[in-house]
């Protein structure tokens, strides 16, 4: 079974009902939804038409924060050379065109000076402000094609605003009673930014998912990481606010150091985009999805592939099969002895310490033993995602109490099984999980498991609990 997770953004390409079931059939583990096009109400339809397709699936909902995008190009490349003028004009519901770009934000576009970069989409076409005023004159710098709804980046003082902005609190409000699993939030700077939509949202049991996209983000990446319970390269707009020779080195740093915090790292955009339109992907997008999987990433997403691409089952074929391969070179003994588990002790809580101690327990007890599963009896997912930041090379199960557990965990890397039950006494688990694993053909009598469990006893939820079993 594959280990790495897919992410696949829905949009008009694979919204109806019967694409979303060859999707799920074809590997994808979470479906993505970008509330940063359209409105509340039909976002809020599709991810019911999504649950009930994909019960079992973990749902994403990303929120846009103070990003910027431009009125339609519609579905064809409009080409933008370089050295033609265009103009920018703050206008909702309106079509942007090579000569004007609509902008779909008020009070912006008077804030630009002569001589400011915008960037459009991920980065590949650039103008320069050439006339400011009640509409705004540009220059194209850096010319490519655009289509769709692309985002504006434009500096990033003007993008200042808080989270959640208004419109993402209407979001969240309106999402507040809605069966999802994880909330992207786009352009974190700090962890206030976390607990900020986190308080909005109220929903415990849904995973905070900071995108790291600025280079604030990347300075309080340490601070982020603490109070988010899972993270996204986003490569999108990294690219735009940093230098793009950056993008690479940071998506291994923020990996490792997600991972080393036990929290889930999406690596995100641009990573089969030739089959948005072509049958067969780049060699260099072959090579970056195998890389990101060699870097440690929980999951790979995409984006435009599946939500405007021509084929987006065949791109989910494609990227499973690229994984799959990565995933027989990867170096798990290597990655487990390195991650580093002694830095994390010396700087956290004690719950992370103790958490740390036990999973890295479990982790040695079932290399040396060569156990056949390592079972995490989890509540909150904690304990799961604990232990499957070692990327043990035996499965991963997991039982819980939780249905909404169970989905979450469909994003952390290598949870192979999900069993959920009621039951919450260890030796009950113990017996429970020597059952299903018979059952499931995970373990026969004589093989070794590892069984490891939680408890949240006075406060911060925490493994404490690691347990051998010989099967009976
Ligand atoms: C990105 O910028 O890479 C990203 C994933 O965000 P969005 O798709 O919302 O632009």
């Amino acid at each position: 079974m594959r280990r790495t997770r897919i992410v696949a953004t829905i949009g008009p390409a694979s919204d109806s009902d019967e694409k979303l079931q060859e999707l799920a059939m074809a590997g994808v583990d979470v479906f993505r939804l970008s509330f940063a096009h359209g409105d509340i109400p039909s976002g809020i339809e599709r991810l019911r038409r999504v649950r009930a397709i994909a019960p079992d699936l973990a749902i994403m909902v990303d929120i846009p924060g103070p990003k910027i995008r431009a009125g339609s190009f519609g579905t064809t490349s409009v080409p933008l050379g370089v050295g033609e003028e265009t103009e920018l004009v703050e206008a909702f519901g309106e079509g942007s065109t090579a000569e004007r770009i609509t902008v779909e934000r008020d009070r912006v576009l008077g804030q630009l000076k002569l001589g400011d970069r915008v960037h459009i989409g991920d980065g590949g076409v650039s103008l320069v402000v050439t006339r400011v005023g009640q509409t705004v004159g540009a220059r194209v710098t850096s010319g490519g094609a655009v289509m769709g709804k692309p985002g504006l980046s434009l500096p990033s003082s003007i993008m200042d605003d808080r989270l959640p902005t208004d419109e993402d609190r209407l979001r969240l409000e309106a999402l507040r009673d809605e069966e999802f699993e994880i909330l992207a939030v786009s352009f974190v700077r700090s962890g206030f930014d976390v607990e900020s939509v986190r308080a909005v949202l109220s929903r415990p049991d849904v995973m905070i998912m900071s995108k790291i996209e600025t280079s604030e983000g990347i300075e309080n990446l340490n601070e982020i990481i603490e109070h988010s319970d899972s993270l996204m390269v986003a490569r999108g707009d990294l690219g735009v606010r940093l230098p793009i020779e950056e993008v690479p080195h940071l998506q291994k740093e923020i990996v490792r150091l997600g991972i080393r915090y036990a929290r889930p790292v999406v690596v995100a955009t641009q990573m089969l985009e030739s089959m948005t339109h072509a049958q067969v992907p780049t060699r260099a997008e072959v090579t970056d999805v195998a890389n990101a999987v060699l870097d440690g990433a929980s999951a790979v997403m995409l984006s435009g592939e599946t939500a405007i691409g021509d084929d987006p089952v065949a791109t989910v074929v494609t990227m499973d099969r690229i994984v799959r391969r990565a995933e027989e070179s990867f170096p798990y003994v290597e990655w487990g002895a390195g991650l580093g588990i002694q830095h994390l002790v010396a700087s956290s809580t004690q719950a992370q310490r103790v958490t740390a101690a036990i999973t890295g327990a479990a982790w040695r007890a079932a290399m040396d033993e060569n156990a056949v599963a390592l079972v995490a009896c989890t509540r909150s997912g904690l304990t799961a995602r604990a232990i499957s930041r070692f990327r043990p090379p035996m499965p991963i199960v997991a039982i819980t109490p939780n249905t909404a557990t169970g989905r979450q965990l469909r994003s952390s890397w290598g949870i192979q099984e999900i069993f959920v039950t009621p039951i919450s006494d260890i030796d009950g688990l113990c017996d429970y999980a020597v059952t299903q694993l018979k059952e499931t053909g995970f373990a026969k009598s004589g093989d070794p498991i590892v069984v490891m469990a939680g408890s949240s006893s006075g406060g911060a939820a925490v493994t404490d609990t690691v347990r051998m079993i010989i099967v009976p």
